[in-house]
């Protein structure tokens, strides 16, 4: 689950394809008003093995798509960058299908004896993904850092549009700042390129896209100040005041952001 509060990203057209040397977006058709333009499925590929990163919905033809993509290649893991559905349903499917162990932070997410943590690494055949953890959008959450191609894979803690619901109680906002922090450090440190998202357009200039999703954090947590000063008493008053410029339809979903920032004001 994602949520847009207000456009960060670019407004392009997002089709999915091959946008670094080794990292080729699978596009599910999957687009809602909460996963933009539907689930980024990332395939990063070496010259003989293959990773899939979030399978994305269980639906048969996005899953026959990842099987097309991968073909001629050993898949040798498939990874989570967290355990929503939208990103992990088709994960038991696709390992069925490609013969790969699924491995995420959750073990209830995973299938094989293999999990992920915060610093273990990832060989895919002379690759290496490196793997950071970024809870806060949940507390599963999980980023990649792809470092042949300068590529952070960020699930949904930085998308290519708008900005991240902080998916309360699972997810909490000193978390989230906290993993904003540490990935723009990682940018910087590392001349990150690109932000490969779990939705929409890949995003050049990383250590500059987290700096706006903190800088937007600020903005939101000033207005929910603001609102409780003016008298809002429960999160739903709040919403009205602070979202009104997001469409209703996603209300519900700016209403766990709230209750998270809520959360974290409170002494
Ligand atoms: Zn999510």
């Amino acid at each position: 689950m994602t949520g847009r509060a207000v456009p960060l990203g670019d407004t392009a057209p997002w089709f999915g394809g091959q946008v670094t040397v080794h990292a080729t977006c699978v596009l599910a058709r999957n687009p809602s008003p909460m996963t933009l333009d539907g689930t980024n499925t990332w395939v990063v590929r070496s010259d003989d093995e293959v990773v899939v990163i979030d399978p994305g919905p269980d639906a048969p033809s996005h899953l026959a798509a990842i099987e097309r993509q991968v073909a001629g290649s050993l898949v040798t893991r498939i990874l989570l960058t967290h355990g929503h559905p939208d990103h992990a349903e088709g994960a038991v499917a696709l390992a069925h299908r490609v013969g790969a162990p699924v491995l995420a932070l959750d073990p209830a997410h995973r299938l094989g004896d293999e999990g992920l943590a915060d610093g273990d690494v990832v060989e895919v055949g002379d690759l290496t993904v490196r793997i950071v953890a970024t809870p806060g959008h949940t507390d599963d959450s999980l980023s990649f850092h792809l470092e042949a191609d300068r590529a952070l894979i960020t699930g949904d803690t930085v998308l290519g549009r708008g900005s991240t619901v902080i998916a309360h109680p699972e997810g909490r906002l000193a978390d989230y700042l906290s993993s904003l922090h540490r990935l723009r450090d990682l940018a910087e440190s590392s001349d990150a390129a690109v932000v490969l998202p779990g939705h929409g357009p890949a995003l050049l200039d990383p250590a500059g896209a987290v700096s706006a999703y903190l800088a937007h954090r600020e903005q939101r947590l000033d207005q929910v100040r603001a609102a409780l000063d003016s008298g809002a008493r429960t999160a739903d008053d709040v919403v009205e005041v602070v979202y009104a410029d997001v469409p209703r339809e996603l209300w519900p979903a700016a209403r766990l952001s709230v209750l998270a920032q809520l959360d974290y004001l409170q002494p």
